[in-house]
């Protein structure tokens, strides 16, 4: 049976107030255990991305490996993790954010890529912006100037798409 984008929307489940009072967050986790929604997911990221010559997808912890390493595996590319920071056992470049109330960073591996990749970086969702434009520096780091950016969800009202640099496409499935 044919799944409407209207369909996948439907099956994100909505918790109020959650991890803090007066956020909405959208539990992806309801979409993936249906594996039509799913295969239809990544159906539609990868017809997106087939074209573009992808050599990495760059997933962000934790939510992004989810799709991101079903999305390499589709469009022949690698899977890179950037992940929150001691987890890496390598050498790492480490990039810094703030936070709503302080900072944050995330962190990759030095020998992750090189500057002849394409790279798609994936995350579940965009908020407000902070962790991919982190994730987009820990990647310029490798001089890599092919970057592309795709999201699950994208929370338009808090338009973290105006954060992210303009010659960096964002695309993103779902919107809210
Ligand atoms: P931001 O840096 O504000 O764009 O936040 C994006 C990151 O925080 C993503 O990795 C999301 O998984 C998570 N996140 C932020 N807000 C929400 C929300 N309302 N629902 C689910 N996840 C969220």
């Amino acid at each position: 049976m044919e799944i409407t984008l209207q369909e996948v929307k439907d099956s994100i489940r909505n918790i109020p107030n959650f991890p803090k009072e007066g956020i909405q967050f959208k539990d992806v986790s309801t979409a993936f255990k249906d594996n039509r929604i799913f295969k239809f997911v990544v159906n539609e990221l990868r017809n997106h991305y087939i074209n573009l010559g992808i050599t990495k997808v760059v997933g962000i912890e934790s939510r992004g490996f989810i799709l991101g390493s079903s999305l390499a595996n589709e469009l022949h590319a690698g899977f890179i993790p950037i992940r929150k920071p001691g987890k890496l056992p390598a050498e790492i470049f480490s990039q810094s954010y703030d936070l709503e109330y302080g900072s944050d960073s995330l962190e990759i591996h030095t020998d992750a890529l090189s500057k002849e990749d394409v790279v798609l970086i994936h995350d579940d969702l965009l908020a407000t912006g902070g962790t991919v434009n982190a994730a987009v520096d820990l990647v310029k780091k490798f001089g890599v100037t092919n970057i592309h950016i795709n999201f699950f969800v994208e929370l338009d009202f808090l338009h973290g798409r105006d954060r992210i640099l303009s010659n960096v496409p964002v695309w993103s499935l779902i919107h809210f």
